[in-house]
Order: structure tokens, then sequence, then C-alpha cells
């Protein structure tokens, strides 16, 4: 068989695919990071009528493409929490702003073979906008996010997601220095706001791309 690995998730995709649809979220598969762009512009963002949109931290959301592709849109209004000019007061001022537009796009820390989406965040932008605000929410799951179920996935995220993450935006954290967390309290502490996204309430608010292949962390 040619592509073992991609026909093995083939199989648990469209597994987790059935789990999170009983969930209520609404899914889409993709093959890859460029398939999960095409998915998003051609199938999910013409349907939501989306006239503005913003983003919370993935790196799976930039591997796809679609922040160079949506930044520059001129058909909605662009919130770019991401912008590297704007003062940490700007930044701010428009990650809450962005708790109000049509379409927020983000990645998850984990999704359980129970289907839960699974975050912990620094800020909690991205976990407020999972949670309630934007009308709708499109999550980008790479094939490494996938764990059996909630303690897998806490492990999962205190145990890797966390450490890289904070290695990758130079926290000054005990994480950074030993590659294991320890429960720091330091002020630079990225990790503050757990979230479980057991169902999408309302059904198919939150839409779900599942990649056959890894991305993000
Ligand atoms: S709690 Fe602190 S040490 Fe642990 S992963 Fe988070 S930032 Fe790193």
């Amino acid at each position: 068989m040619e592509k073992p690995i991609a026909h093995f998730w083939e199989h648990r995709m469209a597994d987790l695919k059935e789990v999170l649809e009983a969930n209520h979220f609404e899914v889409f598969l993709a093959e890859d990071a460029l398939d999960a762009s095409r998915v998003v512009q051609e199938k999910i963002i013409p349907r939501t009528g989306a006239k503005s949109v913003s983003w919370g931290g993935s790196m799976t959301f930039i591997a796809t493409g679609l922040y160079d592709a949506l930044k520059g849109d001129p058909h909605m209004e662009v919130l770019d929490t991401f912008d590297k000019s704007l003062t940490p007061e700007e930044s701010l001022a428009l990650r809450r702003k962005s708790l109000l537009v049509d379409l927020f796009i983000t990645g998850t820390n984990a999704v359980t073979e129970t289907g839960e989406l699974v975050n912990l965040d620094m800020y909690g932008n991205r976990v407020a906008a999972i949670t309630f605000g934007p009308k709708h929410v499109i999550v980008l799951v790479g094939r490494n996010k996938v764990v059996p179920d909630l303690e897998s996935a806490m492990e999962r995220i205190k145990g890797y997601a966390a450490p890289v993450n904070a290695m990758r935006l130079d926290k000054k954290t005990p994480c950074v220095k030993t590659g294991w967390c320890e429960e720091c309290n330091s002020p630079d502490r990225i990790c503050n706001s757990w979230t479980i996204t057991q169902k999408s309430y309302p059904k198919g608010r939150i839409k779900v791309v599942l990649i056959n292949e890894e991305a993000g962390l």
C-alpha cells in the first residue's frame, strides 16, 4: 500500500468526524494544509456570509496560508491581531473587538477521540472567541492534535504544546530553560485559562477542519 500513514489517518479522521458531528460541530476533511485553505475559502466562508474576520494564535492557521490570503481580502473587515506594528494597548483593544466579528479562525491544542476540543490560553481571547462572541468559528486541526481522551489532551498540552509555545514566544518561564512544565508563577506564564468545548452551541457554529497531516504545535 502506498501512503499507509495517510490511509490510517483517513480512517481515524472519518471516525473522529462522526464523533464531533454527534457533538454538534460541523466537520470538514482536508488532505493537507493547502486543501484546508481551499475548504475554508470555497466551502465554509461563502456559506457564512461573513463580512468581518479575525483570528487567534495558531501555527496551523499560518501553515494553511489563510492568514496571508484573508488579511488582504477587500471584501472583509479584517481585524488582524497578529499585526506586529500594533502597540500592546492597541493589540489588546483589537483582541477585545475580535470577539464580535462574524468569523473567527483559530486552531486547537488538542481534540479528543471522544469529540471535545481542549485548549489552554495565555490572554484568553482565543478560548473566549471559541466559546462565545463571533457568529462563526473555524477550528483548523492537524492530525498531530488527536488524542484519545481529556487526560491525554491535558498531558499533551502541558507536556509539549505549552513549553514549545513558550519557547516560540521567547517567554521568561522555567519550561523554556528545561523543556518541562514546572507550574510556574511567572508573569510571563502562558498557561492561564483552560477550556473544554464539549459541544458546539448553537449546532454548527463551530466548524472543525480535520487536516490529514501534522500542523501546528
Ligand atoms: S505553567 Fe509555566 S512552566 Fe508550565 S508550561 Fe506554562 S508557562 Fe511553562
